[in-house]
């Protein structure tokens, strides 16, 4: 690691000794939460815009540590990600995603689309796809609901490696999002490279589109062209029925947000799921 070699004296100062310990410190309490089943899937609806119905969920990860409480996916996926542990916490994520579809479908609840949120570094190893592939035929998910959302950022890097597991993953049957678009450094143009499925408008924009109106013609823009490509589009972040109103005149496809439901427990998106075709 970055404390070994010629650097060592300048990294080792009291505040990166610190921070380095804490790592050391977390990537133990990541394998022992692994072990101990600290780690919950919760699932967030995606609505179709027009129609208003449930269309698939998101898996977002949680943990809550048996002494620190909640914490938040954005305070150990990038330690996780720094320490390689994301690997084995990448693998418990899709196992368990796929594993929950089987026991919704088990039960009788009409499939729908699972996404899961994969890092760059889970991504760019060249065995991804077949890791993919054994959990799906052990778990015995059907890999046609099954969607992978890859960050913009993690396909501009060492992009036709990315091109490669990419289609090797839609080959089985999986979707592609790319996810929080709008933040990172590629560009509309680009994105006719990538096999991908659905466009994420990051909720940055989303958040702040009436409010400032250079985001609206953004996301216009965005939509627009991601139609002509063939692209499904996601609003993330939807809180407010007026936001919902604004996408819906721009031809947004689907949304997720506040606005309709959290991210819940699988338990509680099984009420969800049966309130919804009640109706
Ligand atoms: P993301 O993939 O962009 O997920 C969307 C985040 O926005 C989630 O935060 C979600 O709870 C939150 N969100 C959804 N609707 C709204 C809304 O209307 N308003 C607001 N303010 N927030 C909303 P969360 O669950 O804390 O996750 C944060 C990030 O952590 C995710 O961003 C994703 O990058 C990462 N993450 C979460 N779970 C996983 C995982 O299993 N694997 C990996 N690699 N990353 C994950
Ligand atoms: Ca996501
Ligand atoms: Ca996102
Ligand atoms: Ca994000």
């Amino acid at each position: 690691g970055k404390v070994n070699g010629r650097n060592s004296k300048l990294f080792y100062t009291p505040k990166m000794n610190k921070m380095y310990n804490s790592l050391l410190l977390l990537e133990g309490e990541v394998n022992r939460a692994l072990n101990k089943n600290e780690f919950v899937l919760h699932y967030q609806p995606k609505i179709n815009v027009i129609t208003g119905d449930i269309i698939g969920f998101e898996a977002l990860i949680r943990w809550f540590h048996k002494e620190k409480g909640y914490i938040p996916p954005s305070e150990f996926i990038p330690l996780a990600e720094e320490t390689g542990l994301i690997i084995q916490l990448g693998e418990w994520v899709i196992t368990e995603a796929c594993r929950q579809h089987v026991r919704w479908v088990e039960k009788g609840l009409k499939p729908f689309n699972i996404a899961v949120n994969v890092s760059a570094i889970e991504l760019q190893r060249s065995d991804f796809a077949e890791k993919v592939k054994t959990i799906v035929y052990e778990t015995g998910m059907n890999p046609e609901y099954l969607e992978i959302e890859i960050t913009e950022n993690s396909v501009m890097q060492n992009t036709e490696d990315c091109i490669r597991t990419m289609n090797q993953l839609r080959l089985m049957g999986i979707s592609l999002s790319i996810d929080d678009f709008g933040t990172g450094y590629s560009s509309l143009g680009y994105l006719r490279k990538f096999p991908i499925n659905h466009l994420k408008i990051d909720q940055s924009f989303i958040k702040n589109s009436l409010i400032e109106s250079s985001n609206a013609e953004i996301i216009k823009a965005m939509i627009q062209i991601a139609h002509t490509f063939g692209l499904k589009v996601v609003a993330e972040g939807v809180e407010e029925p007026h936001i919902l109103k604004f996408i819906e005149e721009q031809s947004c496809d689907y949304y997720q947000g506040y606005y309709f439901s959290k991210p819940v427990p699988p338990d509680e998106i099984e009420a969800l799921i049966v309130s919804d075709s009640e109706i």
